[in-house]
């Protein structure tokens, strides 16, 4: 067992490395160790992207990863396309602050901090290592953390932190959930989809945000056959329009606590924004600050609640598409090309030849049937249930102990300052979690500005 590191982060995708980079900016010496698979931190599976048509879902003004500076973002684009990066955007007639820059240059954006503070956090010895490796067991005792890693090391540290990120979902009723994922296409691997025939039909399950990057990914390969779109709702992400500010009415209106309330009052602001011939996407954007204050106090009833009913509408009215994406999606749609269909997913059906068969039921309808596809490519999002989660750290985490179940089995449970409870529901003072990992909690926990705000407050815990 080696003595590694003050602070071992688990995890080095943009939750990991924003906070080492929140740590590093603190004062005093600290050793700071990342574990990460990747090559390359700060990019996890989001900023990974490699094609320019896979974008941010806002644009440079509302992607800052500093707290502090919310032009953070705008500042460093004007910097790396005066310099001659992301040509590109020269294709844009907007403001670099209402550009939506492709994910992968994002990376490259949040690579360039973490460095920044690596030099800044050098000066008072405080250092950053990279371990590219995978947890696969942890334990904790009074004094410190041990974990071991698939290559066989085992590191000790003060604390440790788990910036898991998001595990895609396999959403299937059957057993053979890993069978999905083996038939079904990456929704970003863009060389795969070369392989396809152009002309041949295409299925995909889910209808978000992921649906809408693997459409750009399949018109980037060249496909130009059918599209169908199979996912419960049938409902597509709406397009992210610049609205104007809109009085923060929730927080005026402490009255408001459950789900019911929140939509009422929503609908009626939007009723007012639409008649002032103000955007709808006004009033909405303000419910964003108060979702997480919400979400803790609601009752495991409203949550639920709150999920049936309203989380596919929540989901395609808040989580919006980049403004290209979704002018491609309606292009096709319009062209006859994709088809968006109300359906579940019920399982791979076995066939001969090429292809791959599912069977789906439409909704409304009792009976279920059979489409066949050329490939499939599965984009019904994330599995937020750990126990689901068929991975070494996550299963080992629960069977010690070490962990339980957040709210609805959204992710695990921690206290406010992110440290996790374990079964008995205690707060142990060795391991945190941030990031996705947190989604019972706080609901939003995923996207870069929750992960920006939690690597602050938790840097500071830390180090307090
Ligand atoms: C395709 C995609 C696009 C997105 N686009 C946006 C967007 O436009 N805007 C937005 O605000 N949000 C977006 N998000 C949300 C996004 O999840 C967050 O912005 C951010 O990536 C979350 O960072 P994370 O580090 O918590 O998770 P991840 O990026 O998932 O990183 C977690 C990392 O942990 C590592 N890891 C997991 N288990 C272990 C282990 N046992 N040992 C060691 N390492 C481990 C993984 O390898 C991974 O790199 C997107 C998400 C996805 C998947």
């Amino acid at each position: 067992m080696s003595e590694s590191a003050d602070i071992l982060i688990i995890g080095g995708g943009l939750s990991g490395t924003m906070l080492a980079v929140q740590l590093l900016r603190l004062p005093g010496q600290r050793r700071i160790s990342v574990i990460e698979p990747r090559a390359e931190l700060g990019r996890g599976e989001a900023y990974s992207a490699v094609e320019l048509g896979h974008t941010l879902n806002g644009n440079a003004a509302r992607m800052s990863v500093d707290p502090d500076n919310p032009d953070d973002l705008t500042q460093w684009l004007t910097t790396h396309i005066a310099g001659g990066g992301w040509p590109e955007s020269a294709e844009q007639a907007v403001p670099i602050s209402e550009l939506f820059p492709p994910r992968g240059l994002f990376g490259v954006y949040v690579q360039q901090r973490l460095a920044e503070a690596r030099v800044a956090g050098a000066q008072q010895g405080s250092t950053v290592e990279h371990i590219c490796a995978e947890v696969v067991d942890l334990q904790s005792d009074a004094d410190s953390v041990q974990v071991s890693l698939n290559d066989g090391r085992r590191l000790r540290s003060t604390y440790a932190v788990l910036a898991t990120g998001m595990f895609p979902a396999a959403r299937t009723p059957q057993k053979e959930s890993s069978g999905l994922n083996a038939a079904a296409l990456d929704p970003w691997d863009v060389a795969a989809m070369r392989q396809l025939d152009p002309q041949s039909t295409v299925l995909i399950i889910g209808s978000g945000l992921t649906m809408v990057d693997a459409v750009v990914s399949l018109e980037q390969a060249g496909h130009r056959g059918p599209i169908e779109v199979f996912s419960r709702h049938g409902l597509l992400p709406h397009v992210r329009r610049q609205p104007p500010a809109w009085p923060d009415f929730l927080a005026e209106d402490h009255s408001i606590r459950t789900p019911r309330q929140l939509l009422r009052e929503l609908r009626r602001q939007c009723r007012d924004a639409i008649a002032q011939g103000i955007d709808w996407q006004a009033p909405l954007d303000t419910v964003r600050a108060h979702i997480a204050r919400l979400w803790s106090q609601a009752t495991d009833v409203q949550r639920r609640q709150f999920v049936r009913h309203v989380r596919p509408w929540w989901e395609s009215h808040h989580h919006r598409s980049a403004p290209l994406s979704a002018a491609l999606v309606e292009r096709l749609r319009s062209e006859g090309r994709l088809r968006i269909q109300a359906a579940s997913f019920k399982g791979l059906e076995p066939h001969s030849g090429a292809g791959v068969s599912i069977r789906i039921r439409r909704r409304g309808e009792a009976a279920t049937g059979v489409v066949h596809g050329a490939a499939l490519i599965n984009s019904s999002g994330i599995e937020y249930d750990w126990r689901r989660v068929a991975r070494a750290l996550p299963q080992q985490l629960l069977a010690r102990g070490l962990v339980r179940p957040g709210p609805l089995a959204l992710g695990i449970a921690a206290a406010v300052d992110g440290a996790v409870l374990d079964a008995e529901g205690q707060a142990g003072s060795r391991l945190f979690a941030m990031g996705p990992p947190l989604r019972g909690m706080w609901w939003e926990s995923t996207a870069v500005t929750d992960v920006a705000l939690q690597a602050k407050a938790l840097a500071a815990r830390l180090v307090g």
